[in-house]
């Protein structure tokens, strides 16, 4: 009697917990339906000539983002876009670079003329991605980073006129987010590219090399009137020779002192750009929904998403094959197996391939701002560049322990990568959709990968740097973790 009351304990313990479990083999089975083919296929789609590059606004981005639509609507994925749609619109305006851009240094003579020198594309420069059209030459003045902060007493302007002339300035602030929230918070602002390039033209100023590096980068202002560069070091170098300045010890006074140290260079240099802009362009987010079965889990939604965007063109097609081809492929593989599968999930999954991350994350702040779900009940799996490397990022792991707590146990158990996390303050200015989530107080972690050669914002990320074996592993293991996840009976945060 009393063996046969174990017994039926027993057996009425764990009937309703088996009967609520997917089967082991089942997930293992689904999880290597995802396959680095295919996977593969869907960057080389994405970084295609007929998708331009994808800049939100463009045709080409839009005919990537109805193929993403098409190919999620044949796995049996639902529109949960805006009525019924596969897409959230928002405006963008956005510029287009056209070849016969140029940087040319003056060097003067002895005997009055000028020898020229001409930097080259991608190595040496990178055209301003929102810059306006025409050529200018003029003097070069050194406006240290372009702030002028009366309230902290700082103004890089103070002193120099730059009225008619280009200004070389720095990115970020004499202050940068490692510094902590106190000391930081005050300069937030003067962060934006957008605030250095409206101060410069508020200052008179006609063009602008940005020390930012040669690469390209839509995240700015566009003024017809005013033309802008990306420059290295190697045109930084030529800008300070002769001038009895080292650029790193101008920055490191500035840093130390928070005291502006511009300067007049006199070097004298051309910039040639050539733009169209398009002031009236609106982008589009595209989200699929798989519903979950519970009838109160179910408005619990994991949100996996990955921007499609990428800089378009500048003057080259530049592919964007890691930034972003291989997120939005690897949300493809997890989409693809859990709804080819019919793996059944309690909670709701949602896909969202944003637009114009590249642009001032205007995709995620629409999505925000106008949410089709209900932000409270949300968490976020972020992806940014995973087509590189054999190691395994997630931003903000330690923040969500919950989360972090299912990655790590997938990883353990079926992938074994290289896996890594930490905290993220989030103090600084955007660059990722997970920041702007982040502060809409959605839970969210956002995975990169790591480890072999990267190419970031310039022609050469291309299919050439894909690791397709990473890729596969990443999807594994979202595909196992969102299961676990959905299905989860505590809750995720
Ligand atoms: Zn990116």
């Amino acid at each position: 009697m009393k063996k046969i009351g174990i017994l039926l304990i027993l057996v009425s313990v764990l009937v309703p917990v088996r009967s609520q479990e997917i089967s082991e083999t089942s997930i293992v089975n689904a999880m290597h339906s995802i396959s680095s083919h295919d996977l593969l296929r869907f960057v080389e789609i994405q970084c295609d000539e007929s998708h331009q590059g994808r800049l939100t606004g463009t045709s080409g981005y839009q005919a990537c983002a109805e193929w993403l639509a098409d190919e999620f609507s044949e796995w049996g994925i639902s529109p949960a876009g805006e009525n019924g749609t596969w897409f959230q619109w928002f405006n963008v305006p956005y510029t287009m670079v056209l070849p016969d851009c140029g940087v040319t240094l003056h060097i003067p003579l002895k005997n009055g003329s000028d020898i020229l020198k001409s930097y080259k594309y991608v190595t040496e420069f990178m055209p301003g991605s929102t810059s306006g059209k025409g050529e200018i030459t003029a003097e070069v003045v050194y406006a240290g980073y372009g702030i002028t902060a009366p309230e902290l007493g700082y103004d890089d302007y103070k002193g120099i006129d730059v009225k008619g002339k280009i200004i070389m300035i720095e990115r970020e602030s004499p202050v940068n987010p490692s510094a902590g929230a106190e000391k930081f918070n005050p300069w937030y602002e003067y962060t934006f590219h957008q605030y250095k390039h409206a101060n410069a033209i508020k200052h008179g100023a006609i063009g602008m090399l940005y020390n930012y590096g040669p690469i390209g980068n839509p995240n700015n202002s566009y003024n017809e009137n005013f033309v802008y560069v990306h420059v290295g070091d190697s045109v930084v170098k030529d800008i300070f020779s002769g001038t009895g300045k080292v650029h790193r010890e101008i920055i490191g006074t500035i840093d130390k002192t928070l005291k502006p140290q511009s300067f007049n260079t006199g070097k004298v240099v051309t910039i040639k750009m050539s733009t169209t802009h398009f002031p009236e362009g609106k982008g589009s987010n595209v989200i699929g929904l798989l519903k979950g079965s519970d009838p109160e889990l179910s408005k619990d939604v994991i949100i996996i998403g990955a921007h499609l965007d990428h800089l378009g063109m500048c003057y080259e097609m530049i592919p964007g094959a890691n930034d972003n081809a291989s997120a939005v492929a690897v949300m493809m593989g997890v989409a693809k197996a859990i709804a080819e599968n019919k793996i059944p999930m309690k909670r709701s999954v949602m896909f969202v391939a944003f637009g114009s991350e590249e642009q001032g994350l205007l995709g995620s702040k629409a999505f925000v701002a106008d949410p089709l779900i209900s932000l409270e009940k949300s968490v976020l799996l972020n992806m940014d560049g995973v087509g590189i490397g054999q190691g395994i990022n997630a931003a903000a792991g330690k923040d969500f322990p919950v989360l972090w707590s299912f990655i790590e146990e997938a990883n353990k158990k079926y992938i074994h990568r290289t896996l890594v996390t930490g905290s993220f303050p989030n103090l600084g200015r955007p660059r990722l959709d997970a920041a702007i989530l982040l502060r809409a107080g959605v839970p969210s972690l956002s995975f990169s990968t790591f480890g072999s050669v990267n190419y970031y914002h310039v022609p050469m990320d291309d299919m050439k740097i894909i690791k397709p074996e990473i890729m596969e592993d990443l999807a594994q293991l979202l595909f196992v973790s969102v299961i676990k996840m959905a299905n989860s009976l505590s809750p995720l945060k």
